[in-house]
């Protein structure tokens, strides 16, 4: 059975003591859920968010970025390793906003898969279409390609490392989700290229989430569709509240 998760991307919000209150709240909040939950905080706050979700089976840690250099000379730049040293579980790559701010482009993205997956972490791979795409019909070619250049060249056994998140960009923050049956359609579609290119085993065992303006008002009926398997949040993560909301809409 595949993995229902819920990941909380703070993106640049919260300062450490905002962000451990913020977890402090929600682990104190948490009934047994089989839901795998994710804080995805800023680097200064990994070590000790990863060391307080230490005794949660269920609750991980994510970096939102590693760099696709193994160490040296990049002044500011964060590695898989670092990363992974501080327990992290998780990183998360290919974010709209990294592609679009930072000029990520899909082969970087593939050498940060790489490095990220050298360091025993696991990856949430984001990929989506911008409005444009999609208006023009180009939505489900441009998803693919993103898959076919940054991560379908891992083995069968580094795919399963990965978690796909499905971000179509007009969606990100801006209140706009996609509709049922638009995430639903692309995240078969997903699935479907992860059986043509790994087999059905793989493709039936991978969680695909969903991330666009997720909130408590929608997430049990995104969640209720058959190839959404959770979400990957941004706004509605920064407070308790919505985010055990979310947690509980499975
Ligand atoms: C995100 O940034 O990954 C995201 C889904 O943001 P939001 O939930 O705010 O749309």
């Amino acid at each position: 059975m595949r993995k229902k998760i819920v990941a909380g991307n703070w993106k640049m919000n919260l300062t450490r003591d905002q962000g451990l209150l913020l977890v402090e709240q929600v682990l104190s909040n948490l009934s047994k859920q089989n839901t795998q939950l994710v804080f995805a905080p800023n680097y200064l706050s990994l070590y000790k968010i990863a060391k307080m979700c230490n005794n949660y089976e269920n609750v991980k840690v994510a970096a939102q970025n590693c760099s696709k250099d193994l160490k040296g000379a990049f002044t500011g730049e964060v590695s898989a390793e670092m990363v992974a040293s501080c327990s992290a579980d998780y990183v998360i790559i290919g974010h709209s906003e990294r592609r679009t701010e930072f000029n990520e482009t899909n082969a970087v993205l593939a050498e940060k898969v790489n490095r990220a997956l050298e360091h025993d972490l696991k990856v949430i791979f984001c990929c989506g279409e911008s409005l444009p795409q999609r208006k023009e019909k180009a939505h489900f070619d441009w998803v693919k390609q993103q898959l076919l250049e940054s991560v379908f060249h891992l083995s069968l056994v580094q795919i399963k490392e990965i978690v796909i998140a499905y971000e179509p960009i007009w969606a990100i923050g801006t209140g706009k989700t996609a509709s049922l049956a638009q995430a639903q359609e692309m995240h078969a579609f997903i699935r479907n290229l992860l059986a043509e290119k790994y087999g059905e085993q793989i493709a039936v065992n991978s969680s695909i989430l969903y991330g666009g303006s997720c909130k408590p008002s929608n997430a049990k009926d995104l969640f209720a569709q058959k190839d959404i398997d959770g979400g990957l949040i941004g706004g509605a993560s920064l407070n308790a509240k919505d985010f055990l909301a979310i947690i509980k809409a499975f």
